[in-house]
């Protein structure tokens, strides 16, 4: 891509209305627009981070076997009113409003009754299970407070992965071949190493569930790591109990803010049961199917990979997630330059590397200053001064280092 063809355009200021780190160098470095607080457009640079991190999430959610489908954003009242999630008092985050032909109904929060009652009507038998559904889907929650960017949307993309078992052991094995993909996913994105595996509240089949929780002081979370048991624990259940339970000593946990990028629930028969979900046995006796679901925010996930790995000059996005790999910079604007970073472009390009070109008539200084706000992780300047010396001039984004390399060491360090 040609970036004097891409319509946004960068921007050296902060914009003011927003606080957090994530959603200030986003908007700069034109990946998102604000629509409103909590309400987000994804422009062409940040949809291509947003459909690398969908693809991570969906090759793992297939290797668990995962069927993908796309659930309506519309809800129906009636299906909520069966397990009581319909009330305002039980679900605080609603968005509700009325059809013009009369009745209520509600945009998605999340979707554990709506699939669960789409699949009562095709798990008859212990043979329909075990299950895995799962969604990339647009969730809307009418969050109190939206003041941490694309980490806290009013309206968001999430994957969400339901799934639906015979039983409790069925369950608890599914559910830490889960654990394992998630962290898989993380790695992936380059946060494996902040984020960890954190107890909390809420599994109504097993006394807690799990968070994956990342170190960020931006995090709206307090967890607490013991580092000798490699474990965190969430304050909300960070107790004596939890601690015999574990065999922990209060005195070896340290205290620290984290982002929850992920979470995965037991949450056993507790939808099944109220929506008539059934199997039936060997010997034809009926039971409520045992469920899980496993959620991870997309948005919120881009929003913690900028969070802590961006340093004061901008973003810096692992190769898994840039939406370019080589951001290819010419600097100068004889023809001489020109034409060599014409033949580069093509060049790296037909390699299957993908390109992001700065073409631009622009000041050197504007340009590296645009390279480094937008991230990509490798970055290679074309200049009279790299022609002569026949080599190019190579950065690391990440790590910062800048070489000298010749076009064959380039590609083959790209392969
Ligand atoms: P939180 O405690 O942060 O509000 P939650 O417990 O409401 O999260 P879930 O309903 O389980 O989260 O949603 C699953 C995942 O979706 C979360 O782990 C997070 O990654 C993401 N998520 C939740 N709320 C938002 C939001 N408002 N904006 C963006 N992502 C979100
Ligand atoms: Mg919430």
């Amino acid at each position: 891509m040609r970036q004097s063809q891409l319509f946004t355009k960068t921007r050296r200021e902060d914009p003011k209305d927003e606080v957090s780190k994530n959603a200030k160098l986003l908007i700069r470095a034109g990946f998102i627009h604000k629509e409103m607080a909590g309400v987000y457009s994804y422009l062409p640079l940040g949809l291509l981070s947003l459909k690398k991190i969908e693809n991570i999430i969906r090759a793992e959610m297939n290797k668990l076997s995962g069927q993908e489908v796309e659930l309506t954003a519309l809800q129906n009242t009636e299906v909520w009113q069966k397990s009581g999630r319909w009330a305002d008092e039980v679900i605080d985050v609603w968005f509700k409003t009325n059809l013009q032909s009369g009745g209520e109904i509600g945009l998605a929060t999340t979707h554990e009754e709506p699939l669960s009652s789409i699949m009562a009507e095709y798990i008859q038998s212990y043979r329909d299970l075990p299950r895995r559904v799962y969604q990339f889907q647009t969730k809307f929650r009418n969050e109190l407070r939206a003041k941490s960017g694309i980490m806290r949307g009013r309206e968001f993309l999430m994957k969400d992965l339901y799934s639906f078992d015979t039983d409790q052991e069925a369950l608890d094995g599914f559910y830490e071949e889960v654990a394992d993909s998630y962290k898989r996913i993380f790695e992936a994105v380059g946060i494996g190493h902040l984020t960890y595996k954190t107890f909390a509240s809420g599994g109504s089949f097993s006394k807690y569930s799990h968070e994956f929780q990342t170190l960020s002081e931006a995090g709206e979370d307090k967890i607490y790591i013991s580092d000798k048991k490699g474990i965190a624990i969430n304050e909300e259940v960070f107790t004596d109990e939890i601690l015999a339970e574990l065999g922990i000593n209060k005195e070896e946990c340290y205290e620290a803010k984290s982002i929850e990028v992920g979470n995965i629930f037991k949450l056993g028969t507790k939808y099944s049961a109220p929506m008539n979900l059934m199997y039936k046995d060997e010997a034809g006796a009926s039971y409520p199917v045992v469920m899980g679901s496993y959620g991870i925010g997309l948005g919120r996930l881009l929003g913690t990979v900028v969070e802590v790995l961006a340093d004061d000059k901008g973003m810096r996005l692992p190769k898994s997630i840039a939406p370019f790999t080589v951001h290819l910079v010419s600097l100068g604007g004889s023809d001489n330059v020109k034409q060599e970073a014409e033949r580069l472009y093509k060049h790296i390009s037909d390699q299957g590397v993908d390109v992001l070109y700065d073409d631009r008539d622009l000041g050197a200084g504007e340009k590296l200053g645009d390279a480094d706000l937008l991230g990509l992780p490798t970055r290679v300047v074309v200049s009279e001064k790299t022609i002569t010396a026949g080599s190019l001039e190579v950065k690391d984004r990440m790590t910062g280092e800048v070489k000298n390399l010749s076009e064959a060491d380039l590609l083959a360090s790209l392969k």
